[in-house]
Parts: structure tokens; sequence; C-alpha cells
């Protein structure tokens, strides 16, 4: 409980800092009060505003809007909408390093450590709002063939998870909204990198390894990464890494063999790994490690196949730990997204659009009976639920585009298609050196020499 008054104090003197834009008479509520009133909503799980007054009114015979929230008073919905709509999340984003700070402080980082003494941050983008109907300038649209266009909001998101953890902590997002000076809209790509920008330095202390799906499995993240003290372990798709793929085939590579029980049964994961790799091909390519994993049942069936890059050192006493911390990825998805959706938190639900900030959300089928707010109330009739306006799932865990394949073994005649690896089989280079022209054969043949070392390990 300690922790928790600890917590909503933070909350309410953020809330109390917030920027007061108003120039009428209505000053009878503090925005302390309109902050804490929207933050009550979330923390006690409210499907609407409505069920949230009842909430806040009256829980087991007391006033929760005092005794928990220490809010003077109840402001309407439409005002708490009015008052915040104009205020950028930005104001929000230091209430989350004081969150991690504080666990920090009481040792609660410590079961999050992995790889060393490092953590995992694990960056994704996640969609909030969709709609054929309410829109705001901030939205972002796209038309399929034959169907209406689609406004929708997503953000990214940056969470801090481990293997083995059943806690994630959430960390500041950001927003992908129209950017200044650029025409295209915003993407996840680009959201990455200003958060990397904005908030790698503040993490650096931590050595955070950032996570990533295969769209992080490129140069500029990579980099971007790099740049601010931490390091990269994403998932690394044969289909989109070309130059990956050229030099992992005919190649024996450095392998690992663990048996894991699970419940009653042993599985096998079977590790696989090349380092040195150039990410891309051309001659300013970052190398990066690659790794592999496969588990396979009693049965002989590979369940799970999955391939990842990092800029860490990858070796048979390395691989296995970084396969979990590269896997544990989806809990982002998972124990993130899955749980802000799904599990009471209603963070897709219609609570509200705005017109001048990028916090629009809204997208439940079923717009709470009070949520729009008074700008949108000449569009409420279309508003409306009904088997017209009936949508397909959003499917909150989208599976993988497929499951990694590695490549097969070997193709040795055939004439590299990456103009490096052609020019550097004519120029045996050392597999220590590491340069980013290392010869196909060279590597090939230092692989092939280090796969006496590998070992099998039986647990
Ligand atoms: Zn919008």
């Amino acid at each position: 409980m300690e922790v928790l008054e600890s917590r909503l104090t933070a909350v309410r003197r953020c809330c109390a800092a917030l920027p007061d834009t108003r120039t009428g008479d209505n000053w009878q509520y503090t925005m302390a009060d309109i902050g804490l009133a929207a933050f009550a909503v979330f923390f006690a799980q409210s499907p609407s505003f409505l069920a949230h007054k009842r909430h806040l009114v009256e829980w087991h015979g007391h006033s929760n809007a005092q005794t928990l929230f220490g809010m003077a008073k109840i402001p309407t919905d439409n005002h708490i909408r009015a008052r915040l709509d104009p205020i950028t999340p930005d104001h929000f984003t230091p209430l989350f390093a004081e969150i991690l700070t504080a666990l920090e402080q009481s040792g609660g980082l410590t079961a999050f450590r992995r790889l060393d003494e490092h953590v995992l941050i694990a960056l994704d983008g996640t969609e909030y709002h969709r709609s054929t109907e309410v829109q705001c300038r901030h939205c972002a649209t796209r038309t399929r063939t034959g169907q209406p266009t689609e406004y929708f909001h997503t953000v990214l998101c940056a969470t801090l998870v481990a293997p083995g953890h059943d806690r994630v902590v959430p960390l500041a997002p950001e927003f992908m909204v129209p950017q200044d000076g650029h025409a295209k809209q915003d993407c996840e790509s680009r959201a990455a990198r200003r958060w990397l920008a904005r908030h790698g330095a503040v993490y650096a202390r931590l050595k955070p390894v950032y996570l990533g799906d295969d769209l992080y499995a490129c140069q500029p993240l990579c980099e971007a990464g790099l740049a601010t003290g931490g390091h990269f372990l994403c998932v690394c798709k044969p289909d989109s890494h070309p130059t990956i793929q050229e030099y992992l085939t005919g190649i024996d590579l450095l392998e690992q063999v663990a048996r894991v029980k699970r419940g009653r049964e042993r599985v096998t994961h079977r590790y696989r790994w090349l380092c040195a790799v150039p990410l891309r091909g051309d001659d300013t390519a970052l190398n990066v490690n690659w790794f592999s994993i496969e588990i396979v049942n009693p049965k002989g069936e590979v369940t799970y196949r999955n391939s990842f890059i990092t800029d860490l050192p990858v070796d048979a006493s390395t691989v296995a730990e970084l396969s979990a911390c590269g896997r544990a990825r989806w809990k982002i998805e998972n124990e993130s997204f899955n749980v802000l959706k799904t599990k009471g938190y209603h963070l897709e639900h219609n609570f509200g659009h705005g017109t001048a900030t990028s916090l629009g959300r809204a997208r439940h089928p079923q717009p709470d009976r009070l949520c729009a707010p008074h700008r949108l109330r000449p569009r409420r009739r279309r508003l409306a639920p009904g088997p017209r306006h009936a949508r397909a799932a959003h499917p909150l865990l989208p599976q993988s585009a497929g499951a990694d394949r590695l490549s097969g073994l070997p193709v040795l005649d055939r004439t590299p298609g990456n103009a490096r690896l052609r020019a550097a089989t004519a120029t045996p280079a050392r597999l220590t050196d590491r340069p980013a022209s290392q010869a196909r054969r060279s590597i090939r043949s230092s692989a092939q020499s280090r796969i006496e070392n590998c070992c099998d390990r039986t647990d």
C-alpha cells in the first residue's frame, strides 16, 4: 500500500503540473483533479465513464475519489476531455522514468537482469484506434481496395521484459503522428529512432539490450540502438535478409544441442550460430552475429524455429540465454498489449477521440454513451453501433509472418548474388578479422575448424 500511495502521489504531482488552458470562469476543478479523474478510469478498469463515476463516488462505502486519489471534486467527463485534449503526452513522460528509478532503488530491477547485468527492452508498435468514421487531423489513413478509408492511431511501446519473469514494466511510449518536415505518414521505424534518440541516453545506465521483430533488424535501427550505448537483439527472417542468407549458405554452422525438460517430456533445443556477418550488401554494412534456435519434440517434429541477430558475443556459453532473451520479445504483445486491450484496461475503447493532440482513443464498436466529446456530437448518429458497422475482429496477438527457415545446406557451386561475396571469394580473409568484406570461403573454413569445439549438453 505504501508503494501504491507513493506512485499515486507521483501521478497527482504530474497532473497538478499540467498546463491549464482555461480562460473562462470554470475554475472549480484543479488540473490535478482533472488528470487524476482520467487516470482513475484506467486504474479502476472502468469500461465507461458512467461506471467510472460510480466507482469513484462509492466503493466499499467510501469515496474513492478522496480516500484513494485525494481528489477534492469529480469533474464531468466532458470537462475532463476538454481540459486534457490540448495536453501533449510528453507531460507524462517523466512518470515512467520515475517509476523505473523507484524499481531500481527498491532492488526490484535485479530480477529483470539477464545476460550479465543487462536489461531487455522490447520495442513494438500497436494500433489503438481504427475507424472509418471517427477521425482527427493526427489520424493516419489507409485505403484497401474496395473498402472505405480507414483512420487509425498507432503507438510505439517500450517494455522492460525478462524471460522467466511474469511481470513487465512499461516505459515511455512514442506516438506515431505526422512529424514536421515529413510529407509521408509517420511509421514505426521512425518512431523507434525517435524513441531511442529521446530516451536511449536515460536508460543507458541499465545496459539495455533492445529487442525487436524483423522490422528492427536493419542497419538504421541497429545503429540507433548502438549510438545510445545499448545493444540490439532482433528477429532476423531469411526472406528479408538475403545477404545474411548468402553467408549462411553452404556453411557447416557451429551448433549446440541441449535436452530440456518440459512438463513430462524432454524436448531438444538445437542452436546454430555464425559471427561477423554483414547485415546488408554494401561496403558500409554493420557486422552482426547471427544465431538460430530449433525446438524438436520427442517425436522428432520441429515445433519452433526462429533466428536472430545481435551485436553481443555469440558462442556456446551464451547462445542458449540469448535465444531465451530473443524469444522474450513476445512478452510485449502477450503481457503488455494483450493485457491493455483485453484484461480490463480497455485501451481500444472509445472514451473520446479529441482533436488537438495525438491522444485520440477510439475503436470500440460500442462507443461509451458519454464518451463522444462535444466536438463529435454532430457525428453521433453515425457512431451508433449496428450490423452495418460490424468489423472483423482485429488480431490482438498477430502471428509471426512465418517461422524462420534455415537455408538448405550446402549449395556451394552457386555464384553469390552479393557483389561483396563474389569479390571476397577471390580474396580469402581470416575469420578473426571479421571485416565486412569477409570471404564466404574463409568463413566456411574457419567455421568448420571451430565446429570441432561445439559441445552437446544434457540437463
Ligand atoms: Zn485521430
